[in-house]
């Protein structure tokens, strides 16, 4: 399976969005097209929740964005949600298959000095969208052989992790043990992280977020050595098994 250009996920993307009845909104234009966030709000009365999910930060993890797209088009996205998306955050990454933006940028270490555009240009819109109660990022990594993802728990709520952890189990491999990522796991697939960042002018997205609000926090990993369709397969049944757990 190969992944698409920027231009073809992009069109297939605004189309199945359109189609659910979410709105696009052009965050800032970058010399391959433009950073977009798509958004939806829960129709009717009843119990509201906002749910941020961002993927494609590093343009060489193409699971997260293609996930997302599979949720959208099977119209997997429920009515009862306040949804916020942004489903390719490094527009420039993903068509070059670089980690960083056309700069050198890592985005996902900017959300402090906020040197990029795309950084600049998420900050700059975020507040019209937040506070969320969850939050999701999808990444992937070359250096595991296994599924893990990190929990930021700044509220207290209950965690999704064991819930979530045994619905990819069905999919594909846990990262059983070790150290990843500079992390100890603390259990098979799970590293329980703080809302503070690793290095102090270094800022993930995940902090940025849980600086700015209490919220519950999973950054998904898969990896990035497993077939793509199979890494796709296991984002979505991720998301699926958080945003169900939280409800
Ligand atoms: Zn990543």
């Amino acid at each position: 399976m190969d992944r698409p250009s920027f231009k073809e996920f992009d069109q297939s993307f605004a189309q199945f969005a359109r189609e659910q009845g979410f709105r696009r909104t052009e965050l800032t234009d970058l010399p391959t097209g433009a950073l977009v966030a798509y958004v939806r709000d829960a129709e009717g009365a009843g119990v509201e929740r906002s749910v941020y999910i961002s993927a494609g930060i590093h343009g060489d993890e193409p699971a997260g964005p293609l996930a997302l797209s599979e949720l959208m088009r099977k119209g997997s996205f429920s009515r009862n949600v306040n949804w916020t998306l942004l489903p390719l955050l490094n527009p420039d990454g993903w068509q070059t298959g670089t980690r960083e933006n056309a700069q050198g940028i890592d985005l996902n270490r900017d959300f402090f000095s906020f040197a990029a555009s795309e950084t600049q240009a998420v900050a700059q819109w975020i507040p019209q969208r937040a506070p969320f109660d969850l939050y999701l990022s999808l990444h992937e990594d070359w250096e595991s052989s296994g599924f893990y993802l990190y929990e930021i728990n700044a509220c207290a709520a209950a965690s999704l992790s064991a819930t979530i952890l045994q619905a990819v189990a069905g999919i594909i491999p846990i990262e059983p043990q070790g150290i990843v990522d500079g992390h100890k796991l603390c259990a098979p697939g799970l590293i329980l992280h703080p809302p503070r960042p690793d290095e102090p002018d270094c800022w993930p997205e995940a902090i940025f977020h849980a600086d700015l609000y209490s919220l519950h926090s999973y950054t998904f990993e898969s990896p990035s050595s497993l077939p793509l369709a199979q890494r796709i397969a296991a984002q979505v049944t991720a998301v699926k098994a958080a945003v169900q757990g939280f409800g």
